[in-house]
C-alpha cells in the first residue's frame, strides 16, 4: 500500500510519525507524496492547543470527499486526539477506520492488516505506560531528505501535571529510555552520517528520573546523557526540547554551557512572568527563578540564545501580570516565543476555572508580545552583521533555490548564497560572514 501520514503538533508528533513510517515501510508499504494518491492516510493529531485539535477536526471532514472517490482507502488517527477521543471520534466519523493511541503505534501493520481483511473499525487506546516496541526506529532517511539530522527520543510523557496541560493523560506519566540504549542508537547514527540530533522528550530534562522530583544541583541524568553523547565521534551538535525550567540545576547548567557539542540555544517555557500565575499553573518556578536561570546560563555561554512558549489570558491573568510577562520577555531577550492564547483543554484542572479573559483581550495580549519580540530580535540580529558563524548547510532555501538555507550552533536561520560551481550538499559546515538581517533571517556569504 502507499501511505501519507499527516502530522499536527510537536515534534514528538514527528517522531512518531516517523516511526509509523517505519513500522509501515518494514511491512513493505510505500511511502506517497500525498494524501490523494495514498491507499493508506493517516492523521497525526494534536490536543495541546485548540487550534491544533480544530485543524485536525477540519481535515477529518476534507477526508469524507477523498474516501468518497476511493472507498478502498483507509483512514485513520494517532496521536493525542486518538488517544482522549478515539472511541467518539470512531462513532461519530463514519469513514474513519482507525483510530491508534500514543502508546499502541507498534500495533499499526497489524490494525492495518485487520482493516484489510475486512474486520470493521478498530479502536487502540489501552494506556500501556511502557515503551512501545518498535518505537525507536528511525526511517532509513531520518530526516526526510538530508540524512544529517535525526530526532531521538529519550522519553516519552510528563509527570508535572500543569493545570492546563493536557499531556500527561494523552502521553502518561514519564518513562525514559536506558541510557546505554540511547548513546548506542545516537553512535548508530553518528555512523551512517548523521552531524546533528534533536533530543526529545515532554519532559525531557526530567530524563532518568521518572516521576521524581527535580534533584539537587549535582544530580540530574540529563546532563550525564549529554556527556556521553558528547564524546561520540562524527557527531557535531546536540540539540533537545522541551525542558522544564525546574530541572535546570547546577549540574545541567554547566552541562550545557560546557559541553562543546551541546548547542548554545535552549528553549526554556516560561509560559508567564507572574508569579501567582505560574502557581496557578502549577509551575515550580518564579519569574526571579526563570531569571537566574537565564543569567547563569549566560555566564557560562555569553551566545547563548533562548527561546520560550508563554499562554496569555490565561484564567485570572490581570493586565499587572501580563505586564510582568512582558518584562520578564524583555529581560531575558528571546530569539523567538510560541505564544498561545490561553483555551482550557477539556479533562485538566484549569478548564474547571471560568475562562474569563475577553476573547479580544487574549489577542491584544498576544500583539503586543509578538510586537515586543519582533524588534527585539531584528536588534539584535542587526548587531550580527559582518560576524562570521559556522552554519549547517539544510538545503536550498524555499523562497530561492539559489540560495541556501542553515543554522548557526545558536539556532540563526542563516540564507546565503553558494559561489557558482561550488558543490554545497546538505549537512556541510561552512562559514557564512552575515552581510544584512531581518527579524527572521540573517543573510550572509561564503567565507
Ligand atoms: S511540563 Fe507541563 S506543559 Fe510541559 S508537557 Fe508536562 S504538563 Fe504539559
Amino acid at each position: 500500500m502507499r501511505f501519507y501520514i499527516k502530522t499536527y503538533g510537536c515534534q514528538m508528533n514527528e517522531r512518531d510519525s516517523d516511526s509509523a513510517a517505519a513500522l509501515l515501510q518494514s511491512e513493505g508499504h510505500v511511502p506517497a507524496d500525498s494524501e490523494e494518491s495514498a491507499d493508506l492516510v493517516i492523521l497525526n493529531t494534536c490536543s495541546v492547543r485548540d487550534q491544533a485539535e480544530r485543524k485536525a477536526i477540519g481535515k477529518l471532514g476534507i477526508m469524507k470527499r477523498l474516501k468518497k472517490e476511493k472507498p478502498d482507502m483507509i483512514f485513520g488517527i494517532m496521536g493525542c486526539m486518538a488517544q482522549s477521543r478515539g472511541a467518539e471520534l470512531l462513532q461519530a466519523i463514519p469513514h474513519l477506520d482507525f483510530s491508534l493511541g500514543t502508546d499502541q503505534i507498534h500495533r499499526l501493520p497489524e490494525i492495518v492488516d485487520s482493516i484489510l481483511a475486512r474486520r470493521g473499525k478498530i479502536l487502540a487506546d489501552e494506556r500501556t505506560g511502557a515503551d512501545t516496541p518498535g518505537i525507536d526506529m528511525h526511517r532509513a532517511d531520518p530526516d526526510g531528505g538530508h540524512g544529517f539530522s535525526a530526532f531521538v527520543s529519550i522519553m516519552r510523557g510528563c509527570s508535572r501535571f500543569c493545570s492546563y496541560c493536557i499531556v500527561p493523560y494523552t502521553r502518561g506519566l514519564e518513562r525514559s529510555r536506558d541510557a546505554a540504549s540511547v548513546e548506542a542508537e545516537v553512535r548508530a547514527l553518528a555512523d551512517r552520517g548523521v552531524r546533528e540530533i534533536m533530543l526529545l522528550g515532554q519532559n525531557v530534562a526530567a530524563f532518568g528520573l521518572d516521576n521524581r522530583a527535580p534533584a539537587q544541583d549535582d544530580v540530574s541524568p540529563f546532563a550525564d546523557l549529554l556527556e556521553r553523547l558528547n564524546g561520540i565521534n562524527g557527531l557535531k551538535r546536540i540539540r533537545f526540547t522541551s525542558p522544564h525550567p525546574a530541572y535546570f540545576n547546577k549540574k545541567l547548567i554547566e552541562a550545557v554551557t560546557g559541553l562543546d557539542k551541546v548547542c548554545k540555544s535552549v528553549h526554556l517555557p516560561l509560559q508567564s512572568g507572574s508569579d501567582r500565575i505560574l502557581r496557578k499553573m502549577n509551575r515550580p518556578y518564579t519569574a526571579q527563578e526563570y531569571l537566574e536561570i537565564v543569567r547563569a546560563l549566560r555566564a557560562g555561554a555569553p551566545e547563548i540564545t533562548f527561546s520560550t512558549d508563554v499562554i496569555v489570558g490565561f484564567p485570572t491573568e490581570t493586565e499587572e501580570e501580563f505586564e510582568q510577562t512582558r518584562e520578564v520577555m524583555a529581560r531575558t531577550g528571546f530569539d523567538n516565543a510560541y505564544i498561545f492564547k490561553y483555551s482550557p483543554r477539556k479533562g485538566t484542572r484549569s478548564a474547571q476555572w471560568e475562562d474569563d479573559v475577553p476573547v479580544e483581550e487574549k489577542e491584544r495580549r498576544n500583539q503586543v508580545l509578538l510586537a515586543d519580540l519582533e524588534r527585539d530580535v531584528r536588534k539584535r540580529n542587526a548587531a550580527l552583521v559582518g560576524r562570521t558563524f559556522e552554519v549547517l548547510a539544510e538545503g536550498p532555501s524555499k523562497r530561492n533555490p539559489d540560495r541556501w538555507q542553515g543554522r548557526t550552533d545558536t539556532f540563526k536561520n542563516v540564507v546565503f548564497t553558494p559561489a557558482p560551481g561550488s558543490a554545497v550538499t546538505p549537512g556541510d559546515f561552512l562559514n557564512v560572514r552575515i552581510v544584512r538581517s531581518t527579524a527572521m533571517t540573517l543573510y550572509g556569504e561564503l567565507v
